[in-house]
């Protein structure tokens, strides 16, 4: 790598080589110390001529969050540890990335675990997983140039090293980045791929959704008002209820906080219930599955209100509603549909230009927050995709 992210990327250059790898610029503020990730330069993030002054002893400094323990019950700051290493040099055939937004993610408690699941357990003493948009600072690889917004798997960090493997351009000119984490990315995958080829709505059938105000919820609730379906939502909180009734246009909504849910599902459901979206499991399910439709179905997206037991998960008791009711229940793993994401992308960008498809992110700065931000997944203390800001664009 050559010349500095900042000059690479308003210059547009790939750089020239013989230049320290990657210096941060230290001298207008911090009188040659290495700033922390959370200080700004007063002149601009990285900087070439610094950068030569200062490649003695300012190599740069990568922060991460490391799982430090298998947590037990919900998680707390001291299963993480915070840790600083040099940033190394990307190799032929790799990028170097700088993290601009982290996506949090309820799954990311179940990476957590030891045991069989749809991908390997993070290590202990490993960063911790997660997708982020990043910005391409150095590239040895001819399908990314310096300059390129990019969403991949960097994990929790200021910067990541990758081979280009599972890394997708994005452009901010079509769409705010922290998009790119929400609708018209894994979330959103989720959703349209979870209802319309698991569930297979149809016009006029009644389709409930739970977390229907977090980020895969508040997309599926709008899919099926797209394709004519009645919604119910189920979310916890008056604002939330309101949010889903006035800025979504679902048709109905239960705050499972303060009301009865079988006894809301029966009132607000009177053809009862052809497609349940589930994405929290425990009692919810349970209510859903007392109140289905024939031929009802139903997708097992996930089960939010279950990763945080101390003891083993809780199933619904009255799971032979499936028979009485003719109904199916299925899981999936949105990871299968990744050839065909584009197709969803198009028409979920295409409903959004028209106007029928809205995103909401929750954007919380600074890595150091992250083991507390991420509680917020479980408390319910967020609005739509929650999104941790580690870098300004
Ligand atoms: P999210 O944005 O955090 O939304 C989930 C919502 O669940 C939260 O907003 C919270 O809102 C609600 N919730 C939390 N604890 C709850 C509890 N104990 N009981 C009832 N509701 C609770 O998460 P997301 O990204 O939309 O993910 C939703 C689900 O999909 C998760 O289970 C996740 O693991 C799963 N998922 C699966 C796949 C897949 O491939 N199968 C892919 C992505 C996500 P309230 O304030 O309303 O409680």
């Amino acid at each position: 790598m050559g010349l500095s992210a900042h000059d690479a990327i308003s210059k547009g250059d790939k750089g020239s080589p013989g230049l320290p790898a990657a210096v941060r610029c230290t001298t207008e503020r911090t009188g040659g110390r290495v700033r922390s990730a959370s200080e700004t330069c007063a002149t601009e993030d990285w900087c070439y001529a610094h950068a030569r002054r200062d490649r003695v002893n300012v190599a740069v400094a990568n922060h991460q969050f490391r799982l430090a323990a298998r947590p037990v019950g919900l998680c707390t700051r001291d299963d993480f540890s915070y840790t600083e290493e040099p940033l190394g040099e990307p190799a032929d055939g790799e990028i170097l990335v700088k993290v601009l937004y982290v996506s949090l993610d309820p799954a990311m408690r179940g990476w957590m675990n030891e045991g069989r699941s749809y991908v390997p357990p993070v290590a202990i003493g490993e960063v911790m997983r997660s997708i982020d948009v990043a910005r391409v600072l150095a590239s040895n690889n001819p399908k990314f140039a310096v300059g390129d917004d990019v969403v991949g798997i960097f994990n929790v960090q200021e910067y990541a090293i990758s081979n280009g493997s599972g890394v997708t351009k994005v452009d901010r000119k079509l769409a705010p980045l922290p998009v790119y984490l929400s609708v018209l990315g894994m979330p959103g995958m989720t959703a349209y791929f979870g209802l319309l080829d698991v569930c297979e709505p149809k016009e006029g059938e009644t389709v409930v959704v739970s977390g229907a105000a977090g980020a895969v919820g508040q997309v599926v609730g709008q899919i099926a008002r797209i394709k004519g379906c009645r919604v119910v939502g189920i979310a916890g909180g008056p604002e939330k209820c309101q949010y889903l009734l006035n800025e979504l246009g679902f048709d109905a909504a239960i705050d499972y906080k303060a009301e009865d849910v079988r006894k809301a599902l029966k009132e607000k459901c009177p053809d009862r219930i052809n497609v349940y979206f589930d994405n929290v499991g425990g009692a919810i399910l349970e209510a859903a599955l007392s109140r289905l439709a024939r031929g009802a179905r139903i997708a097992i997206c996930g089960a939010v209100s279950q990763y945080n037991n101390s003891g083993p998960m809780k199933g619904p008791s009255n799971y032979m509603a499936l028979l009485v009711d003719r109904a199916r229940m299925q899981g999936f793993v949105v990871f299968d549909y990744a050839g065909r994401y584009g197709e969803a992308a198009l028409e979920m960008a295409g409903w959004m230009a028209e106007g029928k498809l809205k995103s909401s992110e929750e954007i919380v700065e600074g890595l150091e927050t992250f083991p507390d931000t991420l509680l917020r997944l479980y408390t319910g203390e967020k609005l739509g995709k929650l999104v941790l800001k580690v870098a300004g664009e």
